[in-house]
């Protein structure tokens, strides 16, 4: 990649995990999507004496000005890049790839955007985030503020805002589910050990979250598997193991256990690498199981579509059927996939990671029924069904 600006090499430059693209005779940066956010957090943290920035009583919103004839190029796509005002008044006008959504800053200017970001307490995670907005956003706006109050209200990454939660499957089997149970354990543990012995939480999710530019590079594979059993907080662990037990028994009882354990992992690895496609560039790190949980939601769509899922809707349980709440589900994730893919909008949910777990589940289970009814296998959803239990 060459730089926008003096056009010498750019040399991928690691900060605290990030990698980002440096030009050493300028000193410009190149951002890709999500990426500037983080290295300002790090920055600040970095520089806890920079000086706030100086105080303009008359401060004026200064008008975007775009020259027609010098616009820089993007590095990534050679498209002309478009400039923004950062967080819309900072008055500090930074380059932005309609494209790709990538940012450059010239040299200085992130000294400078972490001195308003300093000097804003109230321009918290969202602020930020808009800032990086593009014109696109704007039409759609509602909606994404709409959906991330839903998904951050219950947590980072439950699956669906709480006055649709399911609270019970049915228990249709006696098999005792030992995979469930030590998948469980282990994030229980990880979990407690993150909170208790890690020093450096946000460090620690660089190092064994998932990072679609490194795994990208062939570099590092183990983050695939590492990525899937972390979490951010205790509610993330939560929701995401809450949708494990209640998808997960009846699916282990189906598939037997050591069939269990190698599909969740794959569903995972599914996930994992729509996620890592749809923002290949991207070195912020995602982390969670749910990539893997939308894959045994996807396999209990297929195995048992009329099971019923005991559904909390606002203040009534009701029983639905499984095919019904699967589907809303799946639409959902699409729904929002699709919007935060063209609002480039940086989600707190993986939505690309739950749909393609999900449509692994689904496949995956297909075949498996499919095999069996060859082998003439009865298509019961299990050999001993507890009758009269619910
Ligand atoms: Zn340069
Ligand atoms: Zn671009």
């Amino acid at each position: 990649m060459k730089c926008p600006v003096c056009n010498s090499e750019l040399f991928a430059v690691k900060y605290h995990g990030l990698i980002v693209d440096t030009c050493k005779r300028c000193g410009g940066i190149w951002f890709d999507p999500d990426e500037l956010r983080f290295y300002i957090d790090f920055f600040l943290q970095d520089n806890p004496d920079l000086p706030p920035p100086p105080i303009n009583h008359n401060k004026k919103t200064l008008p975007v000005v775009q020259s027609p004839d010098y616009q820089k190029l993007c590095p990534r796509c050679g498209v002309p890049m478009r400039m923004f005002n950062y967080a819309c008044d900072s008055n500090i006008i930074l380059d932005k790839c309609p494209r790709c959504d990538g940012i450059w800053t010239d040299g200085g200017e992130v000294k400078q955007l972490a001195q308003f970001v300093k000097g804003n307490p109230h321009l918290d995670a969202l602020g930020k985030a808009l800032a990086e907005h593009t014109k696109k956003l704007d039409a759609i706006k509602d909606w994404t503020v709409l959906s991330r109050d839903f998904s951050q209200s219950a947590g980072y990454k439950v699956f669906l805002p709480k006055i649709i939660l399911p609270i019970a499957s049915e228990p249709l089997t006696l098999v005792v589910p030992k995979v469930v149970f030590a998948i469980i354990l282990i994030n229980v543990a990880i979990f407690t050990y993150q909170s208790f012995y890690v020093e450096d939480i946000v460090r620690f999710f660089y190092q064994y979250g998932l990072i679609p530019r490194v795994v990208a590079s062939g570099k590092q594979y183990y983050r695939f598997l590492s990525s899937m059993f972390i979490h951010r907080d205790l509610v993330h662990l939560l929701g995401n193991m809450f949708f494990f037990w209640i998808f997960a028994h009846n699916v282990e009882a189906r598939f037997g256990h050591f069939r269990f354990l190698l599909f969740y992992l794959l569903f995972g690895l599914c996930g994992s690498w729509l996620d890592v496609f749809t923002r290949i560039h991207s070195s912020v790190p995602a982390i969670g199981s749910s990539g893997a949980i939308s894959g045994l939601m996807g396999a209990y769509l297929v195995l048992f579509p009329r099971s019923k899922i005991t559904t909390l809707i606002i203040n009534q349980a009701i029983r639905v059927p499984a095919f019904l709440y699967l589907g809303v589900w799946i639409l959902w994730q699409i729904l929002f996939g699709m919007l935060y893919a063209s609002a480039s909008f940086s989600p707190p949910v993986s939505w690309f990671a739950h749909i393609g777990g999900f449509m692994s589940g689904v496949v995956v289970a297909g075949l498996f029924r499919a095999l069996q009814k060859k082998h003439g296998e009865p298509d019961s959803p299990f050999p001993q069904i507890i009758r009269g239990l619910h």
